[in-house]
């Protein structure tokens, strides 16, 4: 018998991690395929894993004492802690529980194996339990080890908790302070007859209409009071349909008009509706989201990104 026992001083983390090691591994024999990636954990923790596995000759042992040495990581679209490696988007790695690969969005919507985008294929996750029917019958029960992540929310979850925030985020029953969007159009077209949508100057931004939003192909000359005004009527337009409004500029240029700056934000936006800005936008700009059709942000420059960021970097800031 090798004696490998780390003797681990009182308090030290890894003593019960090798304790729960240890117990898993007593279920089963070795798999050599993965003993590699056992070396790595070994590596990591200071402890002859391998050794110690092989001598307990369990079921599935190594396996178990791989995911459980690192927690395994998370699959994004089931949320369970599958993955040997990272999700990169580009790691190849399919997830035993659902199926999905992790490869990135292409033109087509999906990439390597996976014949759906990610949207549909956590929401199949949800109702047929697989990435897609094809996958029902190949996929497994979770191991020991493959727990749910704490923070995972599918695109679906996201947004609709985003929706349901909304109003109560951006509370203000407060009329237009600035221009309108016809004011906008007219500006744009020098000599438009205006204002045809007067009554906006009266209204709060819950009664400005998705179909209102969707006929805006120009919001490039409001001004911040009006920008700021339209903002969550914007964002809940994109949020129930799953697509940017008019020629799906909106979203951009609303962020870095009306001036190149894209803190001109910060000025209107409460701590709480810049956490919220940040969510969103995260959500919104989402490559899987945007490349998939669904949502699409009309070729975001770099000053659409600089204002992207600086919303995150600013929630961040708060929230920390
Ligand atoms: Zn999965």
């Amino acid at each position: 018998m090798i004696d490998i026992d780390p003797h681990f001083a009182a308090g030290d983390p890894r003593a019960a991690l090798f304790e729960s090691l240890v117990h898993l591994s007593a279920k089963g024999p070795t798999r050599e395929e993965l003993v590699d990636t056992a070396v790595w954990a070994s590596d990591l923790y200071g402890v002859d894993y391998v050794a110690r596995i092989k001598s307990l000759n369990g079921e599935e042992a190594l396996e178990a004492l791989i995911i459980a040495a690192h927690d395994g990581f998370m699959c994004e679209c089931c949320g369970r802690h599958t993955l040997e490696r990272p999700s990169t988007r580009s790691s190849h790695q399919i997830c035993t529980v659902c199926g999905w690969e992790d490869s990135p969005p292409s033109a087509f919507g999906y990439d390597g194996s996976n014949g759906v985008d990610l949207d549909a294929a956590q929401q199949n996750f949800r109702t047929i339990g697989a990435c897609e029917r094809e996958w029902v019958e190949l996929v497994s029960s979770a191991k020991p080890g493959q727990t749910r992540d704490n923070g995972f929310s599918s695109l679906a979850a996201r947004r609709e908790r985003l929706l349901g925030d909304l109003e109560d985020v951006f509370d203000s029953d407060e009329p237009n302070p600035g221009m309108t969007l016809e004011d906008a159009r007219a500006a744009d077209d020098y000599n438009s007859p205006r204002p045809e949508y007067d009554y906006e100057r009266s209204q709060t931004w819950r009664e400005v209409t998705d179909e209102r939003i969707d006929q805006v192909d120009e919001w490039l000359f409001l001004d911040k009071p009006g920008s700021f005004f339209y903002l969550p009527a914007l964002l809940r337009f994109m949020l129930r349909n799953e697509r940017a409004p008019g020629n799906g500029d909106a979203l951009s240029s609303l962020f870095w008009f009306p001036e190149p700056n894209p803190g001109w934000v910060f000025e209107y936006a409460t701590e709480r509706q810049i956490g919220f800005l940040a969510e969103a936008l995260a959500l919104l700009t989402d490559p899987w989201l945007e490349q998939s059709g669904q949502w699409f942000i009309y070729s975001p420059n770099d000053d659409t990104r600089e204002a992207f960021e600086a919303i995150a970097k600013e929630a961040r800031r708060l929230s920390s």
